[in-house]
Formats: structure tokens, sequence, C-alpha cells
């Protein structure tokens, strides 16, 4: 077997390739009009943007991280509050509540999405908080910090259970701020609404981000608010903008974080295409499924009747010898990823939290099982078979038993 120049785990050479003339022609625009921060073709982005996401608005930045950073600052979390979130994710969720002054709390996974355990989030609220005086937020009992919102975080691109995050938050009066940086064009099934919602449009505001590697990237770094908010977006405006209401009025403490004009005319180039993009995914997805259905050493992501993947990744959960397999596939110049190796709350930089080894168990049982397999819409058929035969032939020769228990 073959795998020529192998399967990159990525492949950000051919889109660009692919559309070379009209990103050059893009960038050339904004260098000859030499409107480089902000200006109209920020604005046409922005409000493309917000249609597709169905949001009222959306105000560009600087990064996802800066996104969500900027989402909870503009919406009131403040220094000592607490944000509900989960650990297996990027570090930006983490990095965004931090910057915002706040301080994350830890919610377990379920097992089946990765996603945020709502019985978790149902039981934190309850038994570890004191909730009062209706219309206040609950006060975290150890910490005696107040909770002031959920961050769920559309892991792999599949959107949380939000009808039941939006009903507990209303319950019990927290903001939510979906971090969708993996979950451009996400759906989920509302049956509250009884009408499917796209990630970005839920809770008080969004982040996403636009890094060269998400559904929907840039070339280089970028993000993007979305949020039916109006002053919310206001204020992320101005946030982003060293804190200006107007040039040289600084009315909140800011930050430089604008997404600049010439990402955000690469990223029109782009948008037209993502709905495509994220079709050929869930084909590639189906296929894998397909492939892998009669291998019972992988188990294949699981899809909730109620959500609809952007598959921004393809993550398998292997029953034993991850890390053998991922070395195996690497020989054989398969390229792998581990979203996420380390959960956060496990990481040096966040071990103070005081969440350790034991306390979050699903989120560390999957940590060490998860494979995230080649995904990107230009990836063949042909190329999936090679993947899936290569970890049969792997599986072929590790027997169960030798690792039974
Ligand atoms: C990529 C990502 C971010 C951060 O986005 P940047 O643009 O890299 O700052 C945040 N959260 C999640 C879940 C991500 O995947």
């Amino acid at each position: 077997m073959s795998t020529g120049k192998g399967i990159p785990f990525v492949d950000l050479i051919t889109p660009h390739q692919e559309l070379q003339d009209e990103l050059l022609a893009a960038a050339k625009s904004v260098i000859t009009s030499a409107m480089f921060i902000g200006g109209p073709i920020l604005e046409e982005f922005e409000k493309e943007f917000a249609e597709y996401c169905d949001a009222d608005y959306c105000v560009g930045v600087s990064s996802g991280t800066d996104a969500l950073r900027f989402a909870l600052m503009a919406s009131g979390v403040t220094k000592g509050d607490i944000v509900i979130t989960v650990a297996n994710t990027f570090a930006a969720t983490v990095e965004a509540i931090l910057q915002a002054g706040a301080r994350p709390h830890f919610i377990d996974i379920n097992p089946r999405t990765f996603n945020m355990d709502v019985d978790g989030l149902k039981a934190f609220l309850h038994n570890e908080c004191d909730n009062l005086k209706s219309g206040r937020c609950p006060v975290h009992r150890a910490s005696g910090r107040t909770v002031k919102a959920i961050m769920p975080v559309h892991l792999y691109g599949q959107m949380c259970d939000m009808d039941a995050i939006l009903s507990l938050a209303e319950e019990f009066n927290l903001m939510v701020f979906e971090d969708a940086c993996q979950a451009h064009g996400s759906q989920y099934f509302s049956a509250r609404m009884n009408a499917w919602q796209r990630a970005g449009s839920l809770g008080k505001a969004a982040g996403f981000s636009f890094y060269p590697g998400k559904n929907l990237g840039a070339c280089g770094e970028a993000g993007a608010v979305t949020t039916n908010d109006k002053e919310v977006a206001q204020r992320v405006r101005m946030i982003r903008d060293h804190g200006q209401s107007k040039k040289y009025q600084h009315q909140v403490e800011g930050y430089n974080g604008r997404l600049d004009a010439l990402q955000a005319a690469l990223l029109r180039v782009k948008l037209p295409l993502l709905e495509d993009w994220n079709a050929r995914r869930l084909t590639l997805a189906a296929n894998y499924n397909e492939l892998l259905r009669d291998t019972r050493t992988v188990a294949t992501p699981y899809e909730s009747d109620w959500t609809r993947s952007n598959y921004h990744l393809y993550v398998i959960i292997c029953a034993y010898g991850r890390d053998e397999l991922q070395r195996h596939l690497t020989d054989r110049n398969i390229g792998t990823g581990l979203h996420y190796p380390i959960p956060l709350h496990l990481q040096e930089a966040y071990s103070h939290f005081g969440f350790g080894k034991g306390s979050l168990p699903v989120t560390e049982e999957l940590a060490g099982k998860i494979l995230s397999l080649p995904m990107y819409p230009q990836l063949q058929r042909e190329q999936q078979e090679q993947v899936v035969e290569a970890l049969a032939e792997f599986y072929a020769r590790q027997p169960v038993s030798t690792h039974a228990g």
C-alpha cells in the first residue's frame, strides 16, 4: 500500500490554490484602496456573517479568543465572577474567561456528545450554589463568588444541548455565551422554538474563530462576535477599538482587537463556499462511519438527532492503544490530532483552580482515547479508505485479549 505524499491532517494548500485568483483580487482591492482598518469591506463581511449565523449583529475582531473575551466583557462579566465551562476544550476558552477577570468553573462532559453535561450543570447550580434571591445570580458556596454565565463549547462542531442550558440559565439568571469557534454553520433543533437554529444565534453572544484551520479560516488571525443584543454589539465595537466611541473618546477600557480589512476581504471570498464545504465534510463523516462500521476497537462520533454538526473534527474513540495507533498512522504518513490530549484542569497553568485529577472523570478518561482523523473538504474517499485500512491493519496485530481490562 502506498499513500504517495501521505494524507495530511488538514490541507490548507489546496483550497488556497483553488481560490488563488479571487483571493489575490480581494487582497489587491484592499491594498489599492489603502483602507486597512475598518471601512466598507469589513462592514460587508460583518453583515454577511451575521446573516449566515441568523444573528442580528456581527462584530469582527482579531481572534476567536478576543471574540469570547470581548463578548464576556461587553455583557458585564467582571472581576471575580464565575463562568461555568468545560475542561475538554482549547485553552482559549479559559483564557477568555480569565482575561475578562472571571474564573472558570468546570463541569464534566457527556460521554456520548463530549459536550457539557447538563445534569452536571444542574447539579452544580442546585447543590453547590446558594440561590437565595430571585432575580439575582447564584453564589458559589465554596468560594463566595457570583456565578454570572455559562460558556458551552460546541466541540468538534456539534452543538451543545442548548434548550436545556438556556432554560437553566433562565431559571438561575445566568447569561450564556456560545464558544462557537469550531461551529460555523452548525445547527441545533430547539424544541422550545420548534426550529433549527444556528450556532451564534443563541444566548447573549457567541465567539467565532477564523484561525486558518477552522471551517471558515482567514489567511492569518481573525474572529468575530455574533449577538442579537444591540448594546452588546456596540460595546464590543468599542472594546475592540481602544474603548473608543469616537476617535479619542475612550468610553470604556479597551483593547487593540480589530479584524483588519485584508482578512475581512479574504473571508468574504470564502464565506459563500462554507455551506458546500460543510456539506462535503458531512459526506466524508458518513463515509468514515460506514468504513468503520464493523470495527469493534473504535467508536465513531455520536451525533444526536437534534444537532447537525459541521464536522470541524472527526474524532473516534479507541478502546485501547490510542498512542500506538497514532504512531502507526504517522509511520504511514497519515496525519492525526488529539483534541485535546490534556484537559485544561490538569494543565500546569490552570492547576490552581482546585480541580484535581479525578474531579472530571469523563473528561479525563476520554482524553486518553480520542483520536482526530483527517477531515477537510478536499479529502478524497480513497484517502479515507487508506486511513481505515491502516487503522484495521494496526488492530489486526493487536488482539483485544492482550489489552483486556
Ligand atoms: C480555535 C478555538 C478558539 C480560539 O480561537 P483563536 O482564533 O485561535 O483565538 C477558542 N475556542 C475553541 C473551542 C477553539 O477551537
